[in-house]
């Protein structure tokens, strides 16, 4: 009888898994392994958010296999020890597991292949829709600039998607360990993780208004499945594959959405570094002011739309695309801080935390990414009144507002008498124009 392992990394499902896939076509027996690798946590990266988010994915992940024959055995350890022992002691002949992207993963599949040999199976586009690498420019490694990538990944070939297992055997063996608890104080609105959850909200998403509400703040009308995209609960080809059969508008600009997530990973696969050093440099640029930070981590930089972002992201571990755009340029461009410290901070609440969508998102904004026009400033105000004209989305997330109709809500320095609580602006209204460099922008 043959074995084969699984390692699951980010691809935490078992519907369109090529790495499970793989595992059980090419063996008798499969051992379905997941590992709780300390590094994580050693290199920051390891917010209680996310760590609530995984235990659920793994709990959702073991009872699936359980459904089907098999079970999810858990180790705490380094990743190549780990499952070479895993290996070990089934007699195992090959280990499948996912391609990944960032310097971490790529540092854990050099350390795997010493372990395992020719025995490791690494398969590609198990994260993305096309794998980094697969579409490039001429004489180059990677693309730089959004359109002309959207315009070669549309074109790219793409592999079949993957039917769930229906049955997997797995031989009996040592028991693992208990699989991990969430840990008690994370954010009170967060999303349940796991592969189920994923595919109830898969059902009910319907992309046909993306297009254009979108960027609504207060209508909350995108499709909210990062966080299972960042764990791989659902792959981002089977929802590239399901979502292109509509053949709508709004299912063209949620695609189009997929290829940006494609086009931050293959940047940072090709530049790594692009996690912490800027892509395009902009030296002596930032200044320090540990307050303005500060008040801008705790959402009190008394511009409404600001705050209500920051807000909702410490509530539900999870922000609104429009409201990271504008506060991560509120932080960059008008207070001119280090882009790194805020995605430090969004970081370590955001459930879809991702060091290529997060890092590299942030560098767009700051100007120091893949941005063709690196001087592009949002201003709160007039981002205020297009996105939340009414201001439902301001009054959600503030309480010290609620009372407030638009458009006062949106700028309540200039009432007869300013809501109690609430901080008057951290830049001073008049001031913001003369703060942002060669500003352009809305
Ligand atoms: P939808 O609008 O429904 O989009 C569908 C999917 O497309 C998303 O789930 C996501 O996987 C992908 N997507 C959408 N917009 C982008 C984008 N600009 N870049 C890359 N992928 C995109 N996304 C993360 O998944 N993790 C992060 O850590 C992250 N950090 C960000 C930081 C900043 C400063 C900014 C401006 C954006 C960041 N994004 C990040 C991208 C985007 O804001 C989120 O993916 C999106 O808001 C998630 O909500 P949704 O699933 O409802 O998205």
């Amino acid at each position: 009888m043959s074995t084969a392992v699984v390692l699951f990394t980010q691809d935490l499902r078992l519907h369109d898994n090529p790495a499970l896939h793989a595992a059980r076509t090419s063996a008798d027996q499969v051992v379905p392994l997941f590992v709780l690798d300390p590094a994580v946590a050693a290199a920051g990266f390891a917010a209680p958010n996310r760590q609530a988010f995984l235990a659920d994915c793994l709990a959702d992940l073991d009872a699936s296999l359980r459904r089907i024959g098999s079970r999810l055995t858990v180790r705490h350890g380094d990743p190549a020890e780990q499952v070479a022992q895993v290996a070990a002691a089934h007699g195992a002949a090959t280990v499948h597991a996912a391609a990944g992207v960032s310097a971490f993963a790529t540092r854990r599949e050099r350390a795997l292949r010493r372990a395992l040999g020719e025995r490791l199976h690494l398969h590609e586009g198990a994260l993305t829709v096309v794998p980094p690498g697969r579409v490039t420019p001429a004489g180059r490694d990677h693309y730089a600039v959004f359109t002309p990538y959207h315009r070669a990944w549309r074109q790219a070939p793409r592999r079949p998607v993957l039917p769930a297992p229906r049955t997997l055997a797995t031989p009996d063996g040592p028991p693992g360990e208990a699989l991990p608890a969430a840990p008690a104080a994370t954010s009170p609105g967060l999303p349940p993780g796991g592969e189920s959850a994923a595919r109830r909200l898969l059902r009910r998403w319907d992309p046909a208004d993306y297009d254009r509400h979108h960027d609504d703040l207060a209508a909350d009308a995108t499709s909210r499945l990062s966080p299972y995209l960042h764990f791989g609960c659902l792959s981002a080809g089977e929802l590239a594959h399901r979502t292109a059969r509509h053949d709508t508008p709004g299912a063209e600009a949620f695609v189009r959405q997929l290829a940006w997530r494609d086009f931050h990973h293959q940047v940072l696969a090709a530049r790594p570094d692009a996690a912490h050093a800027d892509y395009r440099p902009r030296p002596g640029h930032w200044h320090q002011d540990e307050d303005e930070l500060q008040a801008w981590r705790e959402g009190r930089t008394g511009y409404p739309i600001v705050d209500a972002g920051l807000r909702q992201l410490a509530h539900e571990g999870w922000m609104h695309n429009r409201t990271r755009l504008l506060t991560a340029s509120f932080l960059t461009k008008t207070l001119r801080l280090d882009w790194r410290a805020g995605a430090a901070h969004f970081l370590s609440l955001l459930v879809d935390g991702d060091v290529a969508d997060n890092q590299l998102n942030w560098q767009w904004v700051a100007g120091t990414g893949t941005d063709t026009r690196p001087n592009r400033v949002l201003n709160p105000l007039r981002q205020a009144a297009r996105y939340d004209p009414d201001g439902t989305y301001v009054r959600r997330w503030i309480p010290e507002l609620a009372h407030l109709p638009a458009p006062a809500v949106h700028h309540p320095w200039t009432l007869p008498t300013p809501p109690a609580g609430y901080p008057a602006p951290l830049v001073p209204p008049t001031a913001l124009a003369a703060r942002m460099p060669a500003a352009t922008g809305g």
